[in-house]
């Protein structure tokens, strides 16, 4: 069992980290920038290193800062939490070399999830469906790259094997403009990734995003906590989501979970991980694979009723997984709103100091938010304040409450997208379910 943790964030999962720490007796350790000494969870950790200015390249990125961080305070364990380090390969390789524990996968998994060419790979071969594509990188052999595209067939997407965030792709819709925009996508990517390996899909017209939470305990176990939806979408970046996603039959939603879990045995995956697919004409095609914690886990837990942070904790001190495929259930349906500061409109950032924050209440109501009255919202980092989450019987009184605790929700001083959240849940076609990915971009630019 971990004793002491250090929690290498900010802001609301910082915060979720340390509760689920608290809730297993493990002492925390807030490593913060020089911006965020009045973070909540610094406050309420047992102790807290401040490891540069504001920064995140000289803070949270810093990973010799963190890992000294780790020395003077003696801790066992570091928690990335999502973002900044949590991904990165060579942070956990450093951090396990210099005698901790990463909470996460180990060092050559991350890295081979983090090459999109090699995971799709691994999961073809375990058996998760994947996008029709060239199966490996192009090289430069340009009639084999045009036949390879002609096969697959137009429009097809060229992706950066080390892309991410939603940068490195671009879409073609004919052979007279796919050589050029191999290329393209090949010089971007080398700039942007370091890398300019790219390969091919098919791109899906109006496909949804669903996902698969899994938790494996590196020591040969493996489960799925279900499904979800992240379809409402804008700029790739993900603004409601729910679980489970909505109208999927059932043998096909059981059966992708299935292989899910077969590839993490596969792979000894250890900890918590999300498979993404998209979702077209009862068909799953396997994206990429996220092996960190997701800003949406809290709609799994509110559904499964698993605190998905103390089972990464209890993986990471070396347990094995306690829970069985069979322990879990889904009950009702569960939505989470994401709250950022920015302008309802123009989405522009709007960090500042809130006057006054109310967080709403009432049963089947959770508010996870670094927030309180009288809080700064530094401009440095990423706009997200608070995520409130809501669960019912079923879909519909899961959409009822969480229409009513974004009415109850005030954040006074900043500026927030809750208006627009507050249409989005009383949208007659979003009430239906079961919409694509580019629904909410239509909406915002009709
Ligand atoms: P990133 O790692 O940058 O997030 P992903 O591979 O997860 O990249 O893709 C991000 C988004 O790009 C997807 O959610 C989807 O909207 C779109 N996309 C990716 N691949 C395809 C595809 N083959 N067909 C259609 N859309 C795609």
């Amino acid at each position: 069992m971990l004793e002491k943790v250090v929690i290498a964030n900010r802001g609301e999962i910082a915060l979720r980290v340390l509760r689920a720490c608290k809730a297993l007796g493990i002492r925390t350790v807030a490593v913060h920038s020089s911006a965020d000494k009045d973070l909540m969870h610094v406050r309420l950790s047992d102790e807290s290193v401040c490891i540069g200015p504001p920064s995140s390249t000289d803070s949270y990125l810093n990973i010799p800062s963190i890992i000294s961080a780790m020395e003077v305070t003696d801790a066992d364990a570091v928690h990335p939490g999502y973002g900044f380090l949590s991904e990165n390969a060579d942070f956990a390789e450093q951090v396990e070399n210099s005698g901790f524990v990463f909470i996460g996968p180990r060092a050559e998994t991350i890295r081979m999830m983090g090459d999109k060419v090699s995971a799709i790979e691994l999961m073809r071969k375990a058996g998760v469906p994947t996008v029709p594509g060239s199966n490996g990188p192009l090289d430069d052999n340009n009639d084999r790259t045009l036949a390879l595209a002609k096969e697959i067939g137009y429009p097809v997407i060229i992706k950066a094997a080390a892309g991410g965030g939603g940068r490195g792709m671009r879409v073609v819709h004919n052979e007279a403009a796919l050589l050029k925009g191999v290329y393209v996508t090949q010089t971007e990517a080398k700039s942007f990734f370091g890398s300019g390996v790219v390969y091919l899909e098919k791109f899906l017209e109006n496909p949804r995003h669903v996902e698969i939470q899994v938790l494996g305990d590196g020591q040969g176990n493996a489960i799925h906590l279900g499904d979800r939806d992240c379809s409402m979408q804008r700029r790739h970046q993900k603004v409601l989501e729910e679980a489970p996603a909505p109208d999927i039959p059932a043998a096909i939603r059981a059966e992708v979970a299935e292989t899910c879990v077969q590839a993490c045995k596969n792979l000894n995956y250890r900890g918590a991980g999300t498979l993404e697919f998209l979702y077209e004409d009862e068909a799953f095609y396997f994206i990429e694979m996220n092996t960190r914690v997701q800003v949406e886990h809290p709609v799994t837990e509110m559904v499964t009723g698993i605190d998905i942070v103390r089972e990464q904790l209890l993986i990471a001190g070396g347990a094995a997984l306690s829970l069985k495929q069979e322990d879990i259930t889904i009950t009702g349906h569960a939505f989470e709103c994401r709250i950022n500061a920015e302008d309802p409109v123009s989405f522009l950032p709007s960090p500042g100091k809130v006057n006054l924050f109310h967080a709403p209440g009432g049963i089947g109501v959770r508010v996870d938010s670094h927030l309180y009255s009288g809080y700064t919202v530094p401009p440095h980092y990423d706009s997200l304040i608070a995520k409130l989450i809501c669960h019912g019987d079923d879909r519909e009184q899961a959409l009822m409450r969480m229409q009513i605790a974004l009415d109850e929700l005030l954040i006074d001083g900043i500026k927030s997208n809750i208006p627009l959240q507050r249409e989005l849940v009383r949208d007659s076609e979003f009430h239906k379910g079961g919409l694509n990915i580019h629904y909410l971009e239509e909406k915002l630019s009709s």
